[in-house]
């Protein structure tokens, strides 16, 4: 199947087009960005201009910042193209709502990605925990923005979500393993007063957990997570790609351990539900962040340059 990349950036030329290039499903036939481009792709500039040429392109992938995405989107969709959106699916839940919608009325499969949900070790512990009480848990999820976004000032503009931009990844990887939803009851957020969004969050969810995010992690960097019920102690360690439990590496152990790299598995969920004619939409790890942006106590910092 044909599919076009839109926003070629670091994600696209890091982790989609690799993807693709090594997937049984799909051909990379076209790209829509304003000035990257993919070495032998026909690239293009305007997202209708790209679609009225290419009929035969039947989906598209979306890899800009969560802000511009949702006109994309939903030119593709109103072109009666399948898509599929990077993490965090969009700017607001409504927006996310709306393509929801549009997909349905048309026919056309919507794909809300997160990749760390594909991690080795997540689909392990989502088994691990089924049909447990949880009664604890904590996420430290600290790493270096300078080293993973250099030059992205749209991660402190309005809608770039700040350190919830890694920290939903977290969340994602959360709410796909614990066996019933928590909700958020507290939160502090730190943000430079040159930013729009936080550097740093402490959140407090129900069932005692808690999660730890911060930015101006140098050194050795943090993706790691554990919950107890009273059976276990589940911990997953950089970024969900290994497994503990009890103080036992289990990784890649059980069935259900994911064998394809994040992205080659996001690309093969993605053909299936296109042969299949269905969506997959989840927004489950974005309430998370609303809601810490609606109920958080505001820490002024000062500023911070990238
Ligand atoms: P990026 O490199 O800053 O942006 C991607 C591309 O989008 C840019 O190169 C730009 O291409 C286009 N773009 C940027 N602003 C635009 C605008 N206002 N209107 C139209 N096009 C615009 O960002 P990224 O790091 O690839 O991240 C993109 C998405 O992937 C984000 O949602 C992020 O959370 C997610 N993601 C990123 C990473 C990572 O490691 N960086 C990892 C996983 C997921 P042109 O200038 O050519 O148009």
């Amino acid at each position: 199947m044909k599919i076009a990349l839109i926003g070629i950036g670091k994600i696209a030329r890091d982790q989609h087009v690799p993807a693709i290039a090594n997937s049984a499903d799909w051909n990379l036939a076209a790209t829509v960005s304003r000035t990257g481009t993919v070495d032998d792709v026909p690239a293009y500039t305007n997202i209708d201009t790209m679609l009225a040429e290419n009929p035969e392109i039947r989906a598209v992938s979306l890899c800009l910042p969560p802000v511009p995405r949702f006109a994309y989107a939903k030119a593709a969709l109103l072109a009666g193209r399948h898509v599929m959106l990077e993490k965090p699916p969009g700017a607001t839940l409504a927006e996310v709502h709306a393509l929801a919608a549009l997909a349905q009325t048309q026919g056309s499969t919507l794909f809300t990605t997160w990749h760390s949900r594909m991690a080795q070790g997540v689909a392990q512990a989502k088994a691990l925990l089924a049909g447990k009480s949880v009664i604890k848990g904590h996420i430290t999820w600290k790493e270096d923005v300078r080293r993973w976004h250099p030059g992205q000032d749209w991660v402190f503009a309005a809608g770039g979500m700040g350190v919830f931009d890694p920290g939903i990844n977290a969340l994602s990887i959360l709410t796909e393993i614990l066996p019933a939803p928590v909700h958020l009851q507290d939160a502090r957020l730190d943000v430079p007063e040159n930013c729009q969004t936080p550097i740093a969050a402490q959140l407090t969810f129900s069932n005692g957990i808690t999660a730890d995010f911060d930015w101006r992690q140098e050194g050795p960097q943090n993706w790691d997570m554990w919950i107890e019920t009273a059976e276990n102690r589940v911990e997953l360690s950089e970024g969900g790609s290994k497994i503990n439990v009890d103080g036992r590496d289990i990784t890649g152990e059980a069935a259900g351990a994911s064998l394809l790299g994040e992205y080659p598995a996001l690309y093969a969920r993605m053909a299936d539900l296109v042969r299949t004619g269905a969506s997959d939409i989840d927004l489950s790890p974005m309430v998370h962040v609303a809601d810490a942006m609606t109920l958080g106590k505001r820490v002024s910092l000062p500023a911070f340059h990238l």
